[in-house]
């Protein structure tokens, strides 16, 4: 017996590669899937189990959000406009400085929690405070998680010291263990932030709990300029002299380049988190994606925060990497669309060690999907599923979505978040930092 049974018109599996099965379903037992048949066969196998058939609705596994900071949606809009250096030490940095605390951490992460379930992301990929809390938000949501255990030379509501940024991380880490959809990695903010001692501890830890180190890395050409003044080498250079570049690294941004560092990232094995409409928005340069890729490594998408896009909607960043990289490569054949779905799906579940679990619709798998709806004008006729969902589609098609097998969005409305109370928080926190940041700029 099975606990029950999705199909659709379409599925897109994402393995094996560019994939459709038209009229198939999914068997889900205990969270996972069992099965992936036709429906007919399904019907017969299993004539007493619930199921449900998605008409014009295709479905694929859920969306990775390899990097995001989520309590930042309470920061949404509130300082646009700015190049990185400024936003981040003018605005950014003293807003977290006064506002901080494991309460704003609750409501902001829930509030992004609901954003991205409603748009289809499955799991997420977290860099900011009080870890334990935004891995508790999760859970609670039925939303997968990877919380980073933070470290920073300087002190905030977390942490004093470097000692105490890696004390609460491996308590955090202890605690999450008995989590069934959160799982931890070690996340040094960015080479500029973080002094060589603490990234070699980062490093070591990680190889020891065998978990990803994520990192933002070669964010702008102020950052490598910077490297060379204090350190006399690029960034990059610099982590890999302290032996950060293998696989277990994701490297967040990357817009900053060299062919010789392209053929060396890729040969080490070292994930590429691309975050496309946060370059973009913040004005930091573009990540060099048809090179990577084209040297073998692996490129996963991320949303960064909403402080930096404005929203957290990764459809909306495949569709965005696709054309950008047509654009600058002066090549329409370029990131396909099927392409465009393994960076939303199957090679962020790689960035984060956990293809094993995720980012495919594969038997033994977590029953992460999402299902869309593509029945309306700005979706039909429909040629080719996949060119529809990278080009056609956006999160307002996202209909349904499963994650280890139950529903967290039935017709488009939360069943685990009551957004009503959600939405009322995140307004008395935008009144309270408008009363108080008048005079600000
Ligand atoms: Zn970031």
């Amino acid at each position: 017996m099975v606990d029950h049974i999705i199909s659709a018109t379409w599925i897109a599996p994402v393995r094996p590669e560019n994939t459709v099965l038209s009229d198939h379903a999914l068997a889900i037992k205990q969270g996972k899937i069992v099965a992936l048949l036709p429906l007919g066969e399904a019907l017969k196998s299993w004539p007493e189990a619930p199921y449900e058939h998605l008409d014009n609705h295709l479905l694929t596994p859920g969306f990775v959000n390899t990097h995001t900071h989520a309590a930042m949606n309470l920061f949404r809009g509130m300082a646009d406009d700015k190049p990185l250096m400024d936003w981040l030490t003018n605005h950014i940095w003293p807003a977290e400085s006064q506002w901080m605390s494991p309460e704003f951490v609750r409501d902001g992460t829930e509030l992004a929690i609901a954003e991205m379930q409603a748009a289809g992301i499955t799991c997420f990929n977290d860099m900011y405070f009080f870890p334990n809390i935004v891995a508790e938000a999760a859970q609670k949501a039925q939303m997968r998680a990877v919380v980073g255990l933070i470290v920073l030379d300087f002190p905030s509501a977390w942490a004093n010291t470097s000692d105490e940024y890696f004390d609460k991380g491996l308590q955090t880490h202890d605690q999450v263990s008995s989590y069934s959809l959160v799982s931890t990695a070690f996340a040094p903010h960015a080479p500029y932030t973080v002094s060589d001692k603490p990234l070699i501890r980062a490093l070591t830890l990680a190889d020891e709990l065998d978990i990803p180190l994520h990192i933002h890395i070669h964010e702008t050409a102020g950052e490598i300029e910077e490297s060379n003044a204090r350190y006399g080498v690029r960034p990059l250079e610099r982590l890999s002299q302290l032996g950060l570049l293998n696989p277990r690294l994701l490297a967040v941004h990357m817009t900053q380049l060299l062919d010789a560092e392209i053929e060396s990232l890729s040969k080490q094995g070292v994930n590429i988190s691309h975050c496309i409409k946060s370059n973009l928005k913040l004005a930091s340069g573009f990540a060099p994606i048809t090179k990577l890729l084209n040297a073998g490594a692996n490129v996963a998408l991320g949303t960064d925060s909403v402080a930096s896009n404005n929203e957290l909607d990764l459809l909306s960043e495949a569709k965005l990497a696709a054309l950008i990289a047509k654009g600058l490569s002066d090549d329409a054949k370029v990131v396909p669309a099927t392409q465009a779905l393994e960076m939303l799906t199957i090679n962020g579940a790689k960035a984060l060690n956990l293809d094993t679990v995720i980012g495919s619709l594969e038997v033994g798998k977590s029953a992460d999907i999402v299902a869309l709806d593509l029945s309306g004008v700005a979706t039909q006729p429909v040629y080719d599923p996949i060119a529809q969902l990278i080009y056609s589609c956006s999160r307002e098609q996202v209909r349904q979505v499963w994650i280890a097998g139950k529903q967290v969005i039935k017709d488009g409305l939360h069943t685990r978040i009551d957004t009503s109370r959600v939405l009322a928080l995140a307004k008395e926190w935008a009144t309270k930092i408008t009363s108080t940041n008048t005079g600000n700029e």
